[in-house]
Order: structure tokens, then C-alpha cells, then sequence
């Protein structure tokens, strides 16, 4: 947990050689700049050396016939996050079976990262739910939650027990994966809305056409 807070950056650090991990968890059907630029301004404001991002395998709040497969939105991450030597990509929910829940997620990436301090980014329409996810309590023993503003949203702490969340303002990217589907099913164009490659894999693999 963070307990002390660099003058000059703004950096809020608990000790020099804890590793500090951001976790993002996503649909990313597809994964936008709005998920991209929230993960690089938490990881600057909050000096994490990694980034993971986690594409849900079966998302339990959205209809699963509107999702596209895991293996999809897997490759579609990748891509996006390939270049930024800080992000990373897991598998760890694409490759459990049943619906996924955050605290499931946590629990197997702290198994793995030790001692690491986790942060796990949402943005402020998935923060307002947060007392909804399964186990909640234990995802806030697992993880020190950051909530990034969003537009459309408003961003704000939903009763969580003091000290569990920060707010952040971040840069206001006005993009939804669910827009950008609904683009590409209109025939518009979604460049720029997501990374290059993420478009032309879209195109490749004929994702999101009319009648899919
Ligand atoms: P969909 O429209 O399909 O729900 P989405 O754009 O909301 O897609 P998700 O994969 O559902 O994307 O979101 C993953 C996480 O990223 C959530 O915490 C969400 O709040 C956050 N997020 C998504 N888009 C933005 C954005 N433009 N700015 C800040 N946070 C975002
Ligand atoms: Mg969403």
C-alpha cells in the first residue's frame, strides 16, 4: 500500500525495491487508445515497472454472443502493447475456463509476482461497480485500486474502505470498443481510434462486419 508521496513527481512509493505492477483487465474486443493512454499515464503517475494487461475470457457481464473469441482479443492486445517494453500481456484469463472474475485473476497473478505491489486500473464505469465483483473484499486485500477518469463517466469512490482507491484524472479519449464495432459494422473507419496493427488485424481476420 502506498504510504509516502514524492515531492516532485508525485510519486507515491511504499519502498525503493518493491516492484511496482499496474494490472489492466479488459474485454478489448477491440483494445483502443483509450485503454492504451490510461495504462501509460497510471504506470508514469504511479512509477510501475510493468504493466499486465488481461483480456477476460468469458466476460460474465456481457452477452457472449456478442463477444469475440478469446484467442481475438488475445492477439489483438499483443499487438496493440508489443512496442511499449513496460506492458506486458497474461493468459491467465483466456486460458481458465468458466467466467471471469477479477479476484480469480488476482489471485493467480499474485501467486506469481511475489512481493510486487499490484494496481489494478479501471476506469470510472467499471470503478462504480466494484462493490458488485465477486469477493470484492479480497480483490482489495490483493490490490490497491486506481480509478481513471473516463468520459462520459463520472469518477468517484463507491463506498470502498478508505485508503483502497485512488482517483486519477487522465487524458479524455472519448473511445469505446463497442463504438469502434459499431463503426466497423457501418463501414466507417476506426483509424487512429485503435492502434495501426489492431486495425489491419481486424481487417485481416473480418471482425465486427455486418453480420457476424
Ligand atoms: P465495451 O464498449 O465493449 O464495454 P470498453 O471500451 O468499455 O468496451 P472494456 O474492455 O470494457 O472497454 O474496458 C476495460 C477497462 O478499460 C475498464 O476498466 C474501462 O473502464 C476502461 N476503459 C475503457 N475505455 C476507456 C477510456 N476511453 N478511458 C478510460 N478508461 C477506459
Ligand atoms: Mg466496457
Amino acid at each position: 500500500m502506498p504510504t509516502s508521496l514524492g515531492a516532485a513527481s508525485g510519486v507515491v512509493r511504499s519502498s525503493a525495491d518493491t516492484r511496482r505492477v499496474g494490472v489492466m483487465g479488459g474485454t478489448f474486443d477491440p483494445i483502443h487508445q483509450g485503454h492504451l493512454v490510461a495504462a501509460a499515464e497510471v504506470a508514469d503517475t504511479f512509477a510501475l515497472d510493468e504493466v499486465i494487461f488481461v483480456p477476460t475470457g468469458r466476460p460474465w457481464q456481457k452477452d457472449q454472443t456478442e463477444v469475440s473469441s478469446a484467442e481475438h482479443r488475445y492477439l489483438m492486445t499483443l499487438l496493440a502493447t508489443v512496442s511499449n517494453p513496460t506492458f506486458s500481456v497474461s493468459r491467465v484469463d483466456v486460458d481458465r475456463t468458466g467466467d471471469t472474475y477479477t479476484v480469480d485473476t488476482l489471485r493467480e497473478l499474485r501467486a506469481t509476482l511475489g512481493s510486487s505491489e499490484i494496481f489494478f486500473i479501471t476506469g470510472a464505469d467499471a470503478l462504480a461497480n466494484v462493490l458488485s465483483w465477486r469477493d470484492h473484499d479480497e480483490v482489495l486485500r490483493l490490490a490497491h485500486l486506481v480509478g481513471v477518469t473516463r468520459p462520459g463517466h463520472v469518477l468517484a469512490d463507491p463506498g470502498l474502505p478508505t485508503g483502497a482507491v485512488t482517483l486519477l484524472e487522465v487524458t479524455a479519449l472519448a473511445i469505446s470498443s463497442s463504438e469502434c464495432r459499431a463503426r466497423r459494422r457501418a463501414g466507417r473507419t476506426i483509424d487512429y481510434l485503435v492502434p495501426e496493427a489492431v486495425a489491419e488485424y481486424i481487417a485481416k481476420a473480418g471482425l465486427y462486419q455486418v453480420n457476424r
